[in-house]
């Protein structure tokens, strides 16, 4: 049901230097931007093979990279996982007592629907269950 990691997101501070700092590290600038209002964050997205990475910064103080940021610090922020078929990973989830943080896939970064399993039920690790939208 969950084909690959489709990528790890990372909470930081501040973007910009974020992505200077990336862009170093894996040696290519990031090739999206992207603001996702409803989530209160701005993201960028880095390709390094067949791998991806999501930077994350609030752009208020209610957004939960914010939260995170206080709480724990910068970091890695959660793990996310490439399904077919978003609808069906949900159900299959809820089903199996895993506690989804929405209940309905919402409209992500990067083309994406999504929906959050609670870290709890993931050894600590705020997990994502993401699938792409077909180009229409
Ligand atoms: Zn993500």
């Amino acid at each position: 049901m969950l084909t690959k990691i489709e990528h790890i997101g990372i909470a930081v501070k501040d973007i910009n230097i974020a992505n200077d700092l990336y862009t170093r590290i894996l040696g290519v600038p990031p090739y999206k931007s992207e603001i996702v209002e409803s989530e209160h964050v701005i993201t960028s997205f880095f390709k390094t093979g067949e791998s991806k990475i999501e930077l994350l910064q609030a752009t208020s103080p209610q957004s939960a990279i914010a939260k995170f940021i206080e709480k724990r610090g910068e970091g890695i922020h959660h793990i996310a996982y490439d399904v077919p078929d978003i609808a069906t990973a949900m159900q299959y989830f809820n089903n199996n007592g895993f506690k989804l943080l929405n209940e309905q896939p919402k409209r992500g970064a990067d083309n994406k629907l999504v929906c959050f399993i609670h870290p709890k039920d993931c050894n600590g690790v705020l997990t994502e269950l993401c699938q792409e939208i077909p180009l229409s």
